[in-house]
């Protein structure tokens, strides 16, 4: 065993024995993907589309629609083509941009444990230590 006796539990040699070994298969088992949001964007313009769901099926605007000015005429680049996903036919982004989902990820971030004590200790300065560590530490930041 080692050092200080602990004792891995059931659950721990379950894990132990069926630890994942590449990368995808760990974030997937630990819940560790992050939500992603594939955006389209313009390859001539940069301007950015998010996606349409109906169903199952994600959908992008075909074409940019932004215009320079009000009367000009849009930009018209093309944001999506056709590609082969699991057997099917589908239209995706020319040049997806993705990008993590804030909101989930600020729920993830909170949820994380002891993190809420973190927040609570946040505006709390610790001047009972000598040594300054974090801007918090010390009669003042
Ligand atoms: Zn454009």
């Amino acid at each position: 065993m080692s050092e200080g006796g602990h004792t891995p539990s059931a659950r721990d040699i379950r894990l132990l024995n069926n630890f994942p070994t590449d990368l995808r298969t760990a974030r997937k088992s630990l819940d560790l993907e992050p939500d992603i949001i594939t955006y389209a964007s313009c390859t001539k313009c940069s301007s950015v589309y998010p996606p349409k769901k109906s169903g199952d099926v994600t959908e992008w605007p075909m074409e940019c629609t932004w215009r320079p000015f009000k009367t000009s005429s849009p930009c018209g680049q093309s944001l999506v083509k056709s590609a082969v996903e699991a057997g099917e036919s589908v239209r995706v982004p020319v040049c997806p941009l993705a990008i993590q989902n804030f909101n989930s990820f600020v729920g993830r971030l909170l949820c994380r444990p002891g993190y809420e004590k973190i927040l609570d200790e946040g505006t709390v300065l610790n001047n009972k230590t000598d040594q300054l560590q974090d801007i918090k530490d010390g009669a003042a930041i």
